[in-house]
């Protein structure tokens, strides 16, 4: 394939996803499985690692999720919030750990955790109160969702410390409730969500707290914007210090030291996925010493330390259906 060529196919493809992106981000109504947007993604990274000279900044594999919805206040995020890598396979995975290892052959300690799907937010707080909150966004600039997230019972508004710390983490649906508000707006003659994560998405962004607040939608928290506000040197210590500060985290989240503990989490949480009472798609594996994550960095898009396992498509299927926008 000569260089034209490519820049031909790779302005199809980016077309076709940031169709998707804008069906999926901005309007929690996707028209196509995650699957088939991960492989066509896939094809688009793959031309562009080819012919490196095609990348076009505003490619989606160079920016984070898409436009923000009007009606909301934008929010500026000082440190941006990241999407993940992905991989798809153990050896995939094998090859991100192998890049990863330290010069001496040490590997590092890792911090296995479930990859929950819903969608990211962000919580601000002075003084140990709740002051602002917001959601991804385009990782740059996120819709202010402060009074939609005050009616998450699970997020604290005020905190056992009187601190100032920025904290993120995942809003979710639980399965249960998707079920039951999916029953409900089939009785009401409203088009069903396609599944947990757009729900959640679509809940979290109305204009009408009220609304959000019928929706039980619950959230565990894994990061913070800025590291000097913890005590923890670890990913795995920060989600004890965030459980402290009154936040929910995920309890299932593991302490790796080589590959094949990798494995076993991976293997164990692929039986037990639909045992969980909330959709995770796929393992998120992290360098659990948060001074090497720190100088491992992260590119314009994700970070260095991380990357996501994911899970393979439940079921093949391409088109999930024609939804009404919800907001
Ligand atoms: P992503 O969902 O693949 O991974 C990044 C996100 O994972 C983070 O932003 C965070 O919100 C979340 N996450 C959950 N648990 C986490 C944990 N324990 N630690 C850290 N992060 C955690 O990336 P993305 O950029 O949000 O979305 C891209 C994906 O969205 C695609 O791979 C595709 O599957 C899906 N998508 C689908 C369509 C479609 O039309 N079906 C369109 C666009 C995107």
């Amino acid at each position: 394939m000569s260089e034209e060529q490519a820049q031909k196919a790779a302005e199809e493809l980016r077309s076709k996803l940031n169709k998707w992106a804008d069906e999926y981000y901005t309007y929690d109504a996707p028209s196509v499985e995650d699957s088939v947007y991960d492989q066509t993604y896939q094809q688009l990274v793959d031309l562009e690692t080819h012919f490196p000279a095609i990348v076009t900044p505003d490619s989606p594999t160079q920016k984070v999720g898409d436009r923000t919805l009007p009606g909301f206040t934008k929010i500026p995020h000082e440190i941006p919030m990241l999407s993940l890598g992905d991989v798809f396979s153990i050896a995939e995975l094998k090859d991100f750990a192998d890049r990863l290892t330290v010069n001496d052959g040490v590997p590092f300690e890792y911090n296995c955790e479930l990859k929950i799907d819903g969608l990211a937010i962000s919580l601000r707080y002075e003084n140990g109160v709740f002051v602002q909150g917001s959601t991804r966004g385009n990782g740059q600039i996120g819709e202010d969702i402060t009074r939609n997230l005050r009616t998450i019972k699970s997020i604290p508004k005020r905190l056992s410390r009187p601190i100032n710390i920025e904290v993120r983490g995942e809003c979710y649906m639980p399965k249960a409730s998707f079920v039951a508000l999916n029953q409900q707006r089939q009785t009401d003659g409203d088009a069903p969500f396609a599944n947990p994560r757009n729900a959640a998405a679509g809940s979290l962004r109305q204009l009408d707290p009220r609304v959000t607040a019928h929706r039980k939608l619950s959230t565990f928290m894994y990061n913070v914007a800025d590291y000097s506000d913890l005590q923890s040197d670890t990913q795995s210590g920060m989600l004890a210090e965030l459980k402290a500060l009154g936040f929910e985290i995920n309890p299932d989240y593991r302490v790796a030291t080589k590959m094949a503990d990798i494995d076993q989490y991976i293997a164990e949480y692929t039986q037990k996925r639909d045992d969980l009472a909330y959709g995770i798609d796929g393992i998120v594996i992290k360098v659990n010493a948060l001074a090497l994550q720190q100088s491992l960095g992260a590119t314009v898009k994700v970070p260095r330390w991380a990357i996501a396992y994911k899970f393979p498509p439940e079921e093949a299927q391409t088109i999930v259906r024609d939804i009404e926008w919800t907001v």
